[in-house]
């Protein structure tokens, strides 16, 4: 029932620095859309998957797939062995102290819903509030919104400025005595925007609010240490993070998980069960109950070792030249304009173009093969906040490289000249 003692073994030194390199990795980047080589860029949305990590989950089925925690028998303890070590990977990569603080959900929205339902329902009374920001995707506000409708509590935007960044003293402004939570993005999924966590999970220390960072556009462009942020709980998605869907992280402080009830029950999350009751089992087990998606969490691990060993630092480096390279040529075309300017910008980068509705531009640069979201990217009160109601949004990942920007920007240039 629990991981193996021994830390999972650490990935292999970075190797040298090839963006190339690593492209070539991602099967998918070699196909055609329309007759045109595909230049996706929409990695906010989902990444493409390495061929290790496709290759994991087919391997996974070949050679060690059977249910895990239940047989004696050597294959389903080979599977739960190596779905106990994907649990020290997740924990390695977050910088958590112990692996028994990472959960398996299905996504960062199903460990937002389980915080919400877990963590912060028992606790609700009326007229208590649940502190966001104007930034938020729908999964950082709505889960929040049903628990809180329940017990007469409410969900409070902080404002953000001009710019896309949070107003930090708007923010602390809006904590009061009823701030029973703060739940807030790393990296802003519209805007790109990095707000400041560290500065933000101070304040809420100070206040005795417990804190939330959305982590689902900030763990695969750059390095986490949750230990060292100080947060109570994380999210994030292995989608995003180049592994497979269905499959996502809750990472909560040892304590706080203890303390908090079953979300959900079934298989694997009990200890005893009769009819007259039943008691449950351990962190994380408490939380997982039912078959989870193994191969995929298998599939992660390797996914997070593929980042590890490219190296988080690297990669930010390499995408945020890429992101300030893509924002630079965009303003130059005539009629578009950026969403906010934040200070710092990673993951995505939003924009609208005088007289072209956000879906024509998408179904524009489709037929030229170039992915790019079109929308309200699930952040509809941004864009309210931008007076819009749709925007496009490019986004990079790993693979990215200029000749994709350099490709988006002559799209975007022949659609500006149609509509202008
Ligand atoms: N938060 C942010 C900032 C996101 O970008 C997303 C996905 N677009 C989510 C939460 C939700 O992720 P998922 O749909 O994988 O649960």
């Amino acid at each position: 029932m629990s991981p193996p003692a021994a830390p999972a073994p650490a990935p292999a030194p970075a190797a040298a620095f090839d963006p190339e390199t690593w492209r070539a990795q991602f099967p998918i980047l070699r196909t055609e859309m329309h007759g045109r080589p595909l230049v996706y860029l929409d990695s906010a949305a989902s990444t493409q998957k390495p061929r290790r990590v496709i290759d994991r989950l087919k391997s996974f089925y070949e050679r060690d797939y059977a249910n895990i925690h239940r047989g004696v028998y050597e294959l389903s303890q080979r599977a739960s062995a190596l779905h106990d070590e994907a649990r020290r990977k997740v924990q390695r990569f977050l910088g958590a102290r112990d692996w028994r603080e990472i959960v398996f959900v299905r996504n960062a929205t199903e460990g937002i819903n389980l915080v919400a339902w877990s963590f912060l329902r028992p606790k609700l009374e009326p007229g208590d509030e649940i502190l966001v920001t104007e930034m938020e995707h729908h999964a950082n506000i709505v889960p929040w919104q049903i628990v809180a409708g329940e017990r007469g509590a409410r969900v409070v935007a902080a404002p953000i400025t001009d710019a896309g960044e949070i107003d930090l003293d708007a923010l602390a402004e809006r904590i009061t005595g009823r701030t029973r939570m703060l739940a807030v993005a790393w990296v802003s999924n519209v805007l790109g925007t990095v707000n400041p966590v560290e500065e933000i999970v101070a304040l809420a220390r100070r206040e005795g609010v417990p804190v939330l960072i959305d982590a689902a556009q900030a763990v695969q462009h750059r390095p986490v240490d949750v230990a060292a942020l100080g947060c109570d709980f994380l999210v994030f998605s292995g989608h995003k993070t180049y592994g497979p869907s269905g499959v996502g992280v809750l990472y909560g402080r040892g304590e706080l998980l203890d303390a908090m009830p079953p979300w959900q029950g079934g298989g694997d999350m009990i200890e005893k069960v009769s009819f007259a009751g039943t008691s449950f089992n351990e962190i994380p087990f408490r939380f997982e109950a039912g078959t989870p998606d193994i191969a995929g969490i298998v599939a992660l691990g390797e996914a997070l070792d593929f980042l590890e060993e490219l190296d988080l630092a690297r990669v930010e480096r390499h995408e945020a030249a890429l992101l300030a390279g893509a924002e630079r040529a965009l303003a130059r075309i005539p009629g578009l304009r950026i969403l906010g300017a934040p200070k710092e910008r990673r993951s995505a980068l939003a924009f609208t173009l005088e007289g072209a509705h956000p879906q024509d531009i998408g179904m524009l640069l489709d037929l030229e093969g170039i992915a790019i979201r079109t929308g309200h990217h699930c952040a509809m009160p941004l864009h309210a906040r931008f007076g819009l109601s749709a925007s496009a949004r490019m986004s990079v990942g790993v693979y990215t490289n200029e000749a994709d920007i350099d490709a988006l920007t002559a799209g975007l240039r022949r659609i500006a000249a149609m509509f202008q």
